[in-house]
This record gives structure tokens, C-alpha cells and sequence, in this order.
């Protein structure tokens, strides 16, 4: 590849602040939050976008599975916030099981939650044979970006949100980052930090810092899709999900059918609304901080969005009759690219065993169901650069191997992690230490306490958590959870009914 040579020249210093998160997705605009209500108090959030949120409000990746296991809701704190203050200020903005519903097993009320995807457990995995209602909420992407900007807002004192920003290059001395170097329509410049949080979700900061990271996972797995959402309006969900019930022999022909007409795999989901759906789709073996797999990604879904409605008004009337296009998503759907390889990197055995770390900062019940979708356990180290100081890595693109990562990139997961950084930082610059000697146990203190981050084997947690998992073995009654302690750890490396173990590969990723 050619190279030009870019003479170095001074730049001016934007601002000097304890705590600089860059990128306000899920990750990022939690740990900023989280860090000001620890008590951080010069806190620079720069995203590069005019609203946070990321995917989950740029890509209208509008639902959020398994908050909740059993009859316990794990995944608190700031992203419950999310929906109890959306659903109070926007009425009808959220779709989801009460938390006083959850994992109930009433017949009715499982009937009513059936054809909301995920809102009702599979029940079919392993040993556990029953349904039961789990929260798994639905949003209005656009409601939830106000909200968003009014809980920054709350803390304007504390945080300087910069929008139209682009996180461009660290700054490191003798392997400590000091800062970030920006771009905007004011030129570049630069911002000096005590501590950094890298929440761009693609590691575009710690790539650069020297601290250890892998690129793309496996080509086979979730996580090395891209997508461009859409939403589809003028459809009756319910009547989709009847015709489906009625129709069991149609329905993968239909679903066949729509991957064709797309090229690529493809999905209608539903939303909040019974009268849309959101289009999540699956372009394979693409790397999100690729710009040519971007723009392929932006644009092979766009050319087929029109012949995709078609086909879906022609094959199923009852529920897609009047269906039109309502929107595309602002951004395209990213959902990995770079993973840290921190401090301590997330692995199948951390669910297959129910592995216990000294420094948990989330205890989260996951898509995974080795486990049985069970909480496991995600340490500080899995956030925490290795070879640069100072600098934490919340949300998709923390420390996870190729499997691991397919159960842990999702916005819960995100949300969860980007507070907890939020919190680490936060006790970091007030005890005036680094981030590798922050006292774990205030930061867990905090999460758990005033933070509402329920955390095993810590006294502000209800034991009835614990009761719950050890009731259930941690989930661990699933086949493969007993296969794997059968055969050893190297045995599991699924994620789904439909994926290999031994390999990973997926077969509906296939196309
Ligand atoms: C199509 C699709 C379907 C999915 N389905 C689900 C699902 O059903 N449920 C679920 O829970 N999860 C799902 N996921 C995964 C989930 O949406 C994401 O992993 C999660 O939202 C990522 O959050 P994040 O904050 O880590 O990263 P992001 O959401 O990517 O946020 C990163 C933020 O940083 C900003 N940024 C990036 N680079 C820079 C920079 N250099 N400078 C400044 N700002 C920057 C971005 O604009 C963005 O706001 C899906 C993902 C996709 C793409």
C-alpha cells in the first residue's frame, strides 16, 4: 500500500477532565452516567453521532433479551432505568412482562406474551421443562434517545456531552493513556484524562494505545454480521404470529423465501407497536470497522428492501397486506469487530462452570444456553486493557474469545459493563489511583448498593439471589452443561440448538 507522509504539528488542548468516555452507545452513555452519580466530577462523553444510544437507538436494535432468570430480575440498575422512565414519560413506548410478572408459568399469561419473541422462555432446553414469562423489553428507538439525553442532562454539571465528535487517536506515555485526540467540525484537537473509557464498541481507541486485542471472530459466529435494520408499518403482528401457528408447514418455506429475495439471511421481529416490525438482517463474514463491508453492507440491503416487501405482502395477506417501508435504520447494524484481550478474557467454560471471580461487576443472565440462560459472572479484567494503563473497555468489544463473545455483546451485556467501567473509573480519580489497583470492593459496593447491580457474595445483594441460583445449580442442569462436565471444558462451544459444539459454526448463519 502506498503511504503519505503526515508532518506532525501542535494541536490546541480542548479540555482536561478526570474521566473521557468516547462513544455514547449502550456502554458508553452508562458509564458516563454511572461514573457522575459515583461521584467523578469533571466527566467528558464524546460521541461522534447527534444522539446516543448506538445500535440500540442508531440501528434500531429496539429489544433486549432475558433481563431477567427464573423469577429474579438480573440486569438492573441503569438499563432497567432505561424502560421504567421511558415507559412513564412515553406511554406505550415499552413492551415488555412486569417485573412482577416474571417467570411466572400462568397459562394465560404466557398465552398473551407468546408472540413476542423471547418474552417467554423456551422451556425445552436441558432439564428445565417449563415456560415462564422473562422480561425482555421492547422500545421506541426515538423516545429512548430523548430519554437518554434528559439522564445525561440530569448531570450537566458533571458532564460535558459532546456530540459531532470523532474519537480519533489516543494518547499514550510510557504505556499510560493521557487522553484522546478528537475531530470535528472545529478542526483537531485534544482532551487530556486521568482515566479513559473506550466505548466505540469497535476498539478504535484501544487499538491504537498498545494495549492486546483480536480482530473479527470466526466468520461462523453472530457477532461477524453486519446489518442495515428497517422498519416495515401497516402490518398486524398478531395475525403474523397466528398464521404462523396455523401455517407450521409454510412457515420455513416463507422464511426460505424472504433469505432469497434478500440474498442475505433476514427476519421481521416485532416491536412495541402490533402495527411494525423491525427487519433484522445478517450480512456474514463482515467486519464493522471495515468501511468497504460497511458500505456493501449499507447498500445490498437497501436495494432489496423494496422486492422484500413485495414478497412478504404476497406470501403472507393476513398480517402483510398494507405493509409499507417506515423507516431505515440511521446507521448500519454493527455488531463486532475488534475484542479486547484484557486483563481476564471471558471464555464457554465461564458458563458451562458457573466460574466465580473476586472482581464480578456484573452478574447477568445471557442468551447463552449451555446455562440454561443463568447469570454468570463478568469480572473487572474483562473490561481492563492489558498493556496500557488507565483505559477500561466496556460494551461489545470487551475481552471475550470467539464463542464467548456471541453470548456477551448484547445491549444488557453493554449497559451492564459500560456502568460498571463508569463506577471503576469513578473510584479510580477519587482515590487518585490506577485502574489496575482501583479498590474493587468499593466499586462493587457502589454497583451493588446505591447503583442497584445485583452481585453475588456482596451484602447489598438480596441472598435470595443466591438462593435462586442454588436452587437451580446455576442453570447447570442443561445437557450440554452436563455433557461438558462429562468431557471436559473443550466440549462446549455452542450457542444455539442450531450450532455445532465442536466447531461453533451455526448453521442458519449459512448462506
Ligand atoms: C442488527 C443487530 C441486531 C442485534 N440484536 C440484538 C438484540 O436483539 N438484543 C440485544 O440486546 N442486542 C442485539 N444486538 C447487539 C447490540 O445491539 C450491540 O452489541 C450493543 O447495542 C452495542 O452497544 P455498545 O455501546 O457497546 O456499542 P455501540 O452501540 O456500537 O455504541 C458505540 C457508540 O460509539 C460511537 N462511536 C463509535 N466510534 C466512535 C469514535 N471513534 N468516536 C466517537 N464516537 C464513536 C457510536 O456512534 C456509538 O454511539 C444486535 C446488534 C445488531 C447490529
Amino acid at each position: 500500500m502506498a503511504v503519505y507522509h503526515e508532518a506532525a504539528r501542535d494541536i490546541p488542548v480542548y479540555a482536561e477532565c478526570d474521566i473521557l468516555v468516547v462513544g455514547a452507545g449502550a456502554a458508553g452513555q452508562a458509564a458516563a452516567l454511572a461514573a457522575a452519580r459515583a461521584g467523578a466530577k469533571n466527566i467528558i462523553l464524546l460521541e461522534r453521532y447527534g444522539y446516543m444510544g448506538g445500535d440500540a437507538t442508531g440501528g434500531y436494535v429496539v429489544m433486549l433479551p432475558n433481563l431477567s432468570w427464573r423469577n429474579k430480575s438480573f440486569v438492573r440498575g441503569i438499563q432497567e432505568e432505561w424502560f421504567t422512565r421511558s415507559a412513564k414519560e412515553f406511554p406505550g413506548s415499552v413492551l415488555a412482562p412486569s417485573l412482577d410478572e416474571i417467570g411466572s408459568t400462568d397459562p394465560a399469561l404466557l398465552h398473551r406474551w407468546r408472540a413476542i419473541h423471547d418474552c417467554v422462555s423456551r422451556g425445552t432446553f436441558g432439564g428445565c421443562k417449563e415456560s415462564m414469562l422473562v422480561r425482555a423489553p421492547y422500545f421506541d428507538p426515538q423516545y429512548m434517545r430523548i430519554v437518554f439525553d434528559e439522564m445525561i442532562y440530569e448531570e450537566r454539571d458533571r458532564i460535558q456531552l459532546l456530540y459531532h465528535s470523532w474519537g480519533v487517536t489516543p494518547i499514550v506515555e510510557n504505556k499510560v493513556i493521557k487522553g484522546v485526540i478528537f475531530e470535528s467540525k472545529e478542526g483537531r484537537k485534544a482532551i487530556l484524562a486521568k482515566q479513559v473509557i473506550d466505548a466505540t464498541g469497535d476498539g478504535d481507541i484501544y487499538c491504537q494505545s498498545g494495549a492486546e486485542f483480536q480482530t473479527l471472530a470466526d466468520a461462523v459466529c453472530r457477532s461477524s454480521t453486519t446489518s442495515l435494520v428497517y422498519r416495515i408499518g401497516g402490518i398486524n403482528w398478531d395475525n403474523y404470529y397466528e398464521w404462523q401457528l396455523a401455517h407450521p408447514d409454510v412457515v420455513p418455506a416463507f422464511k426460505e423465501g424472504l433469505m432469497k429475495v434478500a440474498g442475505f439471511r433476514i427476519l421481521p421481529l416485532p416491536t412495541n407497536d402490533n402495527t411494525v416490525c423491525w427487519m433484522n438482517n445478517w450480512h456474514t463474514n463482515r467486519d464493522c470497522s471495515n468501511v468497504k463491508d460497511l458500505t456493501d453492507t449499507e447498500v445490498n440491503t437497501r436495494l432489496t428492501i423494496d422486492k422484500v416487501i413485495q414478497y412478504m405482502r404476497e406470501a403472507v395477506p393476513v398480517a402483510f397486506r398494507n405493509a409499507y417501508l417506515y423507516d431505515i435504520a440511521p446507521q448500519a447494524g454493527v455488531r463486532c469487530s475488534r475484542r479486547l484481550q484484557g486483563e481476564y478474557i471471558m471464555h464457554t467454560d465461564d458458563f458451562a462452570f458457573a466460574k466465580k471471580h473476586d472482581d464480578v461487576i456484573a452478574w447477568h443472565s445471557t442468551i447463552c444456553q449451555i446455562n440454561d440462560c443463568g447469570p454468570v459472572e463478568i469480572p473487572l479484567g474483562a473490561i481492563t486493557a492489558k498493556g496500557c494503563e488507565n483505559l477500561l473497555a466496556p460494551g461489545r468489544h470487551l475481552s471475550a474469545d470467539n464463542i464467548a463473545i456471541d453470548w456477551l455483546n448484547l445491549i444488557p451485556q453493554c449497559t451492564g459493563t459500560g456502568q460498571a467501567a463508569g463506577v471503576a473509573a469513578a473510584v479510580a480519580v477519587l482515590d487518585g489511583t490506577d485502574i489496575h489497583h482501583v479498590n474493587v470492593k468499593k466499586v462493587q459496593d457502589i454497583l451493588a448498593g446505591e447503583q442497584d447491580v445485583p452481585l453475588p457474595r456482596n451484602e447489598h445483594t438480596d441472598k435470595s439471589y443466591t438462593d435462586l441460583v442454588e436452587e437451580f445449580e446455576y442453570g447447570l442442569y442443561t445437557d450440554a452443561a452436563k455433557k461438558a462436565k462429562a468431557e471436559g471444558e473443550e466440549y462446549v462451544k455452542g450457542f444455539r440448538q442450531d450450532t455445532n459444539y465442536k466447531t461453533g459454526e451455526n448453521e442458519s448463519l449459512k448462506n
